[in-house]
């Protein structure tokens, strides 16, 4: 018998049907033993997600105004699930003592915890499986932030002698009992730590996608899936703007070699995309995984002669970027040439005087400033060892006349960075796409 904890979204628990889905999908499978649900999210009959309007609930507490209406619809959302479900469960009290307590000035994360707490004790009422409150094994420092070591010695404590249980997303507790949630999309870090916590073969984050495509649907139309893809490469992908999982969910089940599954809640057929430690390099696409990118970089370009022998140039240079309290993306460099990628949310509003101070403490010969610029990661384990990736690239791009502007391929042997006219953006990524998909 193997271990699986499965998580489901928001969108996988939005309705009745859903946790009825949901329901179906655990029961095909004995070995999915831990069961880890979010709040209810949006569906086509439901454009709120609980989560949104528990934080609306507390909202109107705190400004003293009348929150039945907001919590009517929470409280409605709810029944409607237990009685369209069929479920044997007396919500009734329950939904009483959660209002009494934002009512009387509970904390904001009390509040918006109650929607994964609801949905556990439904689901749990429905499996007839134990319900196990996050606020006994995910545990939270004073300050707010995760305890790790804490949760997984409550985890292997609390969970380890049970069969199966169903444990809500998104919240825990702090050393004083006060209840503490993740940021947002935080079930995905309460489903890792789980996994962790149990050493489950799997963790099945179940979705309302097949998995991950190999590049953004609004950019190219109908993209492929990713069958596999690597923790490494998924870093890339979405440190580019691909969005699976939660930032913080990787590390635990990284960290403790557990893959990930990717899995549609409406398709439970599908295959979906697995996340593994290792992977045999992707034969299909000429070795690309896929392709990630993001608008709206500012790219600060300096030339100065024999800036190659100047001792801490570059230091220098990221020292002013550091000393405006801007973080920088990447630092192309070539023999007398250096540039700074910063997302131009950053450097907004200080452009003038972190120009200011690089003349004044670095002399350029050149100093240009090229503000629309979007850059496009070419993700693919083994690429750089693989001959011709780069080729066909550039091949693409000069076919379709789109200049590149920058090149960054650093030492991470699995993906390309390059920098375009964020007019070319689009146009740029169907290229390469094509070039090897197609
Ligand atoms: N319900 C929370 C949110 O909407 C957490 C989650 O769904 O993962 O952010």
């Amino acid at each position: 018998m193997s271990t699986i904890v499965s998580k489901f979204g928001g969108t996988s628990l939005a309705d009745a049907d859903q946790f009825k889905k949901v329901a179906a999908i655990i029961k095909s499978d004995a070995n999915r033993r831990f069961i880890v649900p979010s709040a209810p999210g949006r569906s086509k009959a439901h454009d709120h997600k609980i989560t949104d309007l528990l934080y609306l609930c507390h909202s109107h507490v705190t400004q003293s105004l009348p929150f039945d209406d907001v919590f009517g619809h929470v409280a409605e959302r709810y029944k409607g699930i237990v009685a369209d479900a069929n479920v044997k469960i007396e919500l009734g009290p329950k939904l009483k003592e959660i209002r009494t307590r934002i009512k009387g000035g509970a904390s904001s994360d009390y509040a918006a915890s109650r929607g994964e707490y609801l949905s556990g004790m439904i689901l749990a009422a429905m499996l007839d499986i134990p319900f196990v409150d996050a606020a006994e094994v995910v545990r939270f420092r004073e300050g707010g932030k995760l305890d790790s070591d804490a949760t997984q010695k409550a985890m292997e404590k609390r969970l380890g002698p049970l069969e199966r249980a169903v444990v809500p997303g998104f919240y825990g507790s702090k050393p004083d009992g006060e209840i503490c949630v993740f940021t947002r999309g935080g079930s995905d870090v309460t489903g890792a730590l789980l996994a962790r916590g149990v050493d489950a073969d799997v963790y099945e984050n179940w979705t309302d996608v097949s998995g991950l495509r190999m590049a953004d649907p609004r950019v190219v139309p109908n993209p492929e899936r990713i069958d596999t893809v690597t923790y490494r490469e998924l870093r890339e992908l979405s440190y580019m703007g691909a969005t699976v999982l939660h930032d913080e969910a990787v590390f635990p089940v990284r960290q403790a070699g557990i893959p990930v599954h990717i899995r549609n809640t409406n398709k439970p057929r599908d295959p979906g995309t697995r996340i593994l430690h290792e992977a045999a390099p992707n034969d299909r696409f000429g070795g690309l995984s896929g392709i990630a990118g993001k608008r709206d970089f500012t790219v600060l370009a300096i030339e100065k002669a024999l800036m190659n022998q100047e001792l801490g140039f570059g230091r220098r240079v990221l020292d002013v970027v550091a000393s405006h309290g801007i973080s920088y993306e990447h630092t192309p460099t070539g023999i007398d040439s250096l540039s700074v990628v910063i997302d131009s949310e950053q450097i907004e509003g200080k452009l003038d005087s972190v120009l200011k101070d690089l003349r004044a403490q670095l002399n350029p010969d050149v100093l240009e400033v090229f503000p629309n610029m979007a850059l496009i990661a070419v993700v693919g384990r083994g690429m750089a060892h693989r001959p011709g990736v780069a080729a066909r690239v550039f091949a693409a791009l000069a076919d379709d006349r789109i200049n590149v502007r920058m090149i960054d391929q650093g030492s991470s042997e699995i993906n390309i960075i390059l920098g375009v006219e964020t007019r070319d953006f689009e146009r740029a990524v169907r290229a390469i796409y094509n070039a090897f998909v197609e």
